[in-house]
């Protein structure tokens, strides 16, 4: 067992605790992507945004962590439109040395036959209390590497198969060896967030020197992300041959024997001690997909103070002291008195309005009843649903009853999630004097922030059940903002008809009872409800609206935080000690 740091090492730098106590066995985080703030562009959606706050909270709590991702010289990209509304990606321009310090660390991997030198940026996260968590960001950038290899750390998703096969070699093999030369040397736990790491049992296997998977899995926890089979990352052994130096490869043959190829997530589930999902029906599904039974879960969360608008903010600190390092104590949310709540909520409005008119020039009025809807441009999310019927959509919403605020980035290389873009963003042209619709560009955590603070209600609906979890709705929940949700995900979880929320479509009743059912019920409901129940209640009925936000906080960003995520994985995954935390 592990013990919370005291408060006295807090300024210590880990270094000097592993130096100073042989006890000392902290976690090893490993996630391909890691979005701490919009100037560190490393990220491109949930998983990099979630794996961020994660640290944060672990940082804020003084859990023994230390983050591992690759750095990404050219980060995601930066998103904008050409006359047919058709998505372009910009490179983006960043400099890591503002953000992060380069280390004087190399360690060396093979692949396709060439030594590549690894080095190792820090990013130090200082939690609530003082304590640092190092977060390290692998990069091939550097003399005398191949010119190939170079650029192995410069693009997230951006690559062939080949490409990303390299880039989880360098995380999982190269992230690992650059741990040890940091003299990380008792490691209590490796926590794989998504299989693309998943290469570290090689190396882990290679350092114990003989063949013996089950001490392996004792080091290893594993979290899955990706309720269909066609998310997970998979190699074919014949590129894998071609790749992987010798060792590697005759271990990875026997790790996986019988199989054409690897799976990141059969490897996850295969080698780790504990595996989880990040919601409880994504935790049912994935049993189901993977056919086993002990898929756990850890409902995902959202950090509280990175997410929560400053005057919400003030009003917590003024009616719930102590609620920053523990926002479970957010249940005293129903005692803040109904003006303040709805003075801080406005503010942030008029924050979000003021950034349209600047980048859209669009006036849009405060006392209109505001739906934001922002997220990854996938297909399976159907932003545009919304816009099935769209009469029906101008007798419910028209007159400018309602306002809209779509932002979202699609993949570059899905043309789909591009059309879904172009129709939401020609759809806001037509309807401009009826719906004003805006879209704000090159979706990002700074964007995010000020949609999930300034908005009235967060639509979400995606086709269930692809929801994993989602954790933008979350951190409207924490700014006292209501959902209007199909069920799945976390808000299967979160939501309290008329208390915390609305939701769409049928409810979940058996397992994947609802993987198929008719598309249009959602429409329906959708319209529906914004004519029936959101709409009225938001005009007509302002005691309730207010009352609905204080029950979201106390209901809802209580426990949908990653304060409380990371005390579940300490107790659940982990072998760290609480006490006094
Ligand atoms: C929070 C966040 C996400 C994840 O939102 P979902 O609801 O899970 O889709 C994606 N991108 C950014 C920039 C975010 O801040």
């Amino acid at each position: 067992m592990i013990q919370r740091l005291h408060r006295s090492d807090l300024g210590n730098s880990l270094r000097t605790l592993m130096e100073n106590d042989p006890a000392f066995r902290p976690v090893a985080y490993f996630s391909m992507e890691v979005g701490l703030k919009e100037s560190i562009p490393t990220y491109s959606g949930g998983l990099g945004v979630l794996a961020g706050d994660i640290l944060k909270s672990a940082a804020d709590l003084g859990v023994p962590m230390a983050g591992v991702t690759l750095l990404y010289r050219k980060g995601y990209f930066v998103q904008e439109f050409n006359e047919s509304d058709w998505q372009l990606e910009k490179p983006v321009v960043w400099d890591p040395s503002k953000e992060l310090t380069l280390l004087p660390n190399r360690v060396t991997v093979t692949l396709e036959g060439r030594e590549i030198q690894v080095g190792v940026w820090v990013y130090e996260c200082v939690g609530a209390t003082g304590y640092p968590l190092p977060i390290y960001f692998l990069d091939t950038d550097f003399e005398p590497n191949h010119p190939d290899d170079r650029t192995l750390c410069w693009y997230l998703y951006g690559g062939d198969n080949r490409y990303r096969l390299r880039q989880e070699f360098i995380l999982g093999v190269g992230g690992l060896r650059i741990l040890r030369d940091l003299g990380y040397m008792n490691i209590d736990t490796f926590h794989l967030n998504e299989g693309h790491a998943g290469f570290l049992t090689l190396e882990l296997m290679r350092e114990q020197g003989y063949y013996d998977p089950d001490k392996i899995r004792e080091q290893v926890v594993f979290t899955t992300h990706t309720p269909v089979p066609a998310g997970h990352d998979y190699f074919q052994f014949n590129m894998i041959d071609e790749v992987f130096p010798p060792d590697a490869k005759s271990t990875i043959h026997r790790m996986l024997p019988n199989r054409e190829g690897v799976s990141m997530t059969e490897l996850g589930l295969l080698y780790s001690r504990y595996v989880n999902g990040v919601a409880k029906k994504h935790a049912e599904v994935s049993n189901d997909m993977f056919k086993m039974e002990t898929v756990d879960w850890i409902t995902n969360g959202i950090h509280p103070t990175t997410w929560i608008s400053s005057g919400m903010r003030k009003l917590y600190n003024k009616h719930i002291p102590g609620w920053e390092l523990d926002p479970g104590r957010l249940v005293q949310a129903l005692t803040i008195p109904k003006e303040e709540i709805w003075a801080a909520h406005q503010a942030s409005k008029l924050r979000l309005f003021a950034r349209i008119l600047e980048t859209n020039g669009v006036q849009l009025d405060p006392d209109v009843l505001t739906i934001g809807f922002a997220r990854r441009a996938a297909t399976y999310k159907r932003a545009d649903l919304l816009l099935t019927d769209v009469k029906r959509l101008k007798d419910i919403a028209g007159g400018k009853k309602v306002q809209f605020v779509f932002a979202g980035k699609s993949h570059p290389h899905d043309n789909g999630g591009k059309t879904l873009l172009q129709k939401i963003r020609r759809a806001a042209k037509e309807l401009e004097n009826d719906i004003p619709i805006v879209f704000i560009d090159n979706y990002n955590m700074e964007i995010a922030s000020l949609l999930t603070q300034g908005v009235d209600v967060w639509l979400n609906t995606p086709v269930r059940p692809r929801e994993a979890s989602g954790t933008s709705g979350m951190k409207c929940a924490m700014n006292g903002i209501m959902n209007f949700s199909v069920l799945d995900g976390w808000w299967i979880e979160g939501w309290i008809e008329d208390v915390t929320g609305w939701s769409i479509g049928p409810e979940p009743t058996e397992k994947n009872a609802n993987t198929d059912y008719d598309e249009n019920l959602d429409a329906n409901d959708l319209y529906n409800k914004l004519e029936k129940k959101v709409i009225p209640t938001y005009y007509k009925n302002h005691d309730k609206w207010v009352d609905m936000m204080k029950h979201t906080i106390a209901l809802d960003a209580s426990f949908f935080n990653t304060h409380r995520v990371v005390r579940e994985y300490a107790a659940k995954a982990y072998s760290i000690d609480f006490r006094g935390m």
